[in-house]
């Protein structure tokens, strides 16, 4: 049985007290959910904080990217250890915004999971298609080819140790959700790829669903055999929504 897993993505969003505030809301209601793994991904900068209010909770953070470099003369950028230095868990990686604006390829996105997993932290490694490629039936073929690309870096074995996100493009902050029989299908075909490598890292690997996910629309997803909890980008940034998600995971 995998667990599920839910873990929101605050994206640019928030400030010190709005941080304070929706932790404290989370805090307030995350006792009732006794059977899901809960993480929240907050900017960089609120990282400490967000560390400090959640220490002795069950819930755990994680960062929204990384550098795979350890130290240098790479400005601006956070390494995998100072993530770990504040107690993160978790790192999101390759998601589409990322690979949209700031053209992060295939391999740099790989290098981030291989170094994310070489340190002991779980990479939560995004892929999804875009409308245009699933209208043109290319969507197999898309995810296929963003795994494979990491997949050939880091090699089956180092899956063991991160978490998978299919989060279809045309659903990220749009409202539209893929149904749960088009996230099962992907899920599904992301699993028997991986299956084929090593048929018990696949079973055991947690493949979350991205894109436009609500309390009202959480539990029929998570129902699903191969969907094993959410990415959560808008709905994570409201304690009740958030809460209604988790306890749809619970
Ligand atoms: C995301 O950005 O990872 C995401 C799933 O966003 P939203 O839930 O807002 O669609």
């Amino acid at each position: 049985m995998r667990q599920t897993l839910v873990a929101g993505n605050w994206k640019l969003n928030g400030s010190k007290e709005v941080t304070k505030q929706l932790i404290e809301g989370i805090l307030g209601g995350i006792g009732n959910v006794k059977n899901a793994e809960v993480a929240v991904c907050p900017p960089y900068i609120y990282v400490p904080q967000v560390a400090e209010l959640l220490q002795a909770s069950q819930v755990a953070w994680g960062g929204q990217n990384m550098c795979p470099q350890e130290s240098g003369a790479y400005t601006g950028e956070i390494s995998v250890q100072m993530l770990q230095d504040f107690g993160c868990k978790y790192v999101i990686i390759g998601h589409s915004e990322r690979r949209a604006l700031y053209a992060e390829s295939d391999q740099e996105i790989a290098e981030k999971f291989v170094a994310a997993v070489d340190a002991g932290l779980i990479p939560i490694l995004c892929v999804g298609e875009l409308l245009e490629q699933r209208e043109a039936d290319e969507t197999e073929n898309v995810i296929a080819q963003q795994i494979k690309a990491v997949l050939d870096m880091a090699g089956i074995e180092k899956f063991a140790h991160s978490v998978i996100a299919y989060e279809p493009v045309w659903a990220i902050g749009t409202g539209k959700t893929a149904s749960p029989q088009q996230a099962q299908d992907v899920h599904k075909f992301i699993r028997d790829m991986l299956q084929k490598e090593n048929a018990e890292v696949a079973q055991k690997l947690q493949i979350l669903y991205g894109g436009s996910v609500k309390p009202d629309n959480a539990k029929e997803l998570f129902a699903k055999e191969d969907i094993d909890g959410g990415l959560i980008g808008g709905a994570s940034l409201t304690a009740d929504s958030f809460l209604g998600i988790c306890t749809a995971a619970n």
